[in-house]
């Protein structure tokens, strides 16, 4: 799946739970775009997002059945990084995966 943050994932480490490193190469197996999401909710220095970044992570939230959370576009980019995440977990959750 590409996404608007893709391009500076590709330079983000990540701060997942993964699989650590070896050898000094990290072993997580995130999407780029992923290692942005989860270095805004880790609160770590990356640019804010751009709109279209903003207007894929409502996309996300409301594609993956949030769609009664009140205006989501105004919320903070760490709060959109946040909810994009648990939307996908809760998606996975309910169905198993
Ligand atoms: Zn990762």
């Amino acid at each position: 799946m590409l996404t608007p943050f893709d391009a500076l994932g590709a330079a983000v480490r990540c701060h997942c739970p993964g699989m650590g490193e070896f050898d000094g190469v990290e072993l997580c197996a995130c999407p780029a775009g992923e290692k942005v999401l989860r270095a805004h909710v880790a609160g770590l220095p990356v640019p804010p997002m751009t709109a279209e970044q903003r207007a894929w992570c409502v996309g996300e939230i409301r594609r993956f059945g949030w769609t009664d959370w009140d205006c989501p576009e105004a919320w903070t980019d760490d709060g959109l990084a946040r909810a994009v995440m648990a939307s996908w977990a809760d998606y996975c959750q309910h169905r198993g995966i």
